[in-house]
């Protein structure tokens, strides 16, 4: 929409999407991500919103803003309070839905969005998607610098375990899923 003076205005979705992004910079501020270069945590929330929105073509507010604050409650001080206050009860729960309980061993927590996969909600199955193809694509691109072969290919292998079971939500980030499934590391022999 523009003004009388030929300027664009700011729509409310951009609003609320630049004070997600505010936020999130702000809760993983001091947080780095696994790769060689230690990027700066937030391109990752930034790469989920960006993926959804861009390549996905998913203009759900309440989504793209979950993807950005995704990883805030599980990783950062950040509380459920905050985010229903800041962001509404829909965004806080489906953040909640993408949250691993990290009191649980590795292991089980593993399992358990294997096992949950299935039963959250389409808003919070779009977010997974979106976090298993980033992370995919990082894994393939700029992977934690200590990674074996085969620690990659276990990773790849449990993503699809969890994709699998929530397939049926949107067939263009499933596609997107399967394409980046593709480049599953190989032992070249
Ligand atoms: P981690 O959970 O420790 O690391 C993967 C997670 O790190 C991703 O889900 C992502 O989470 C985050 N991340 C940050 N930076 C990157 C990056 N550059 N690329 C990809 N992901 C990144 O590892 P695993 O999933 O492998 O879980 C540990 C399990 O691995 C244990 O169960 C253990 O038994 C097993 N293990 C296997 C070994 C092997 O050699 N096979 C060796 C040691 C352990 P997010 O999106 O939340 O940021
Ligand atoms: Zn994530």
């Amino acid at each position: 929409m523009r003004d009388r003076g030929g300027a664009v205005k700011i729509a409310g979705m951009t609003k609320q999407l630049m004070t997600a992004l505010a936020f999130a910079a702000d809760k993983h501020r001091n947080q780095r991500r696994k790769d060689a270069d230690a990027s700066p945590y937030i391109n990752h929330p930034i790469a989920l919103a960006n993926l959804l929105l861009n390549e996905a073509g998913v203009e759900d507010q309440r989504v793209l803003i979950a993807a950005i604050l995704h990883d805030t409650i599980e990783d950062t001080d950040t509380t459920e309070q905050e985010l229903v206050k800041h962001f509404g009860k829909d965004v806080a729960d489906i953040v909640l839905e993408v949250t691993d309980d990290k009191t649980l061993p590795k292991a089980d927590r593993k399992r358990l969005q294997i096992e949950h996969a299935a039963h959250i909600s389409r808003r919070a199955k779009l977010v997974k998607l979106a976090d298993k193809i980033c992370n995919l694509r990082d894994i393939t691109a700029s992977p934690p610098a200590d990674w074996s072969i085969q620690r990659k290919q276990e990773y790849f292998d449990w993503a699809k375990s969890v994709v699998d079971r929530l397939r049926g939500v949107h067939p263009g980030l499933e596609h997107l899923f399967d394409k980046t499934y593709d480049g599953r590391p190989r032992l070249v022999i």
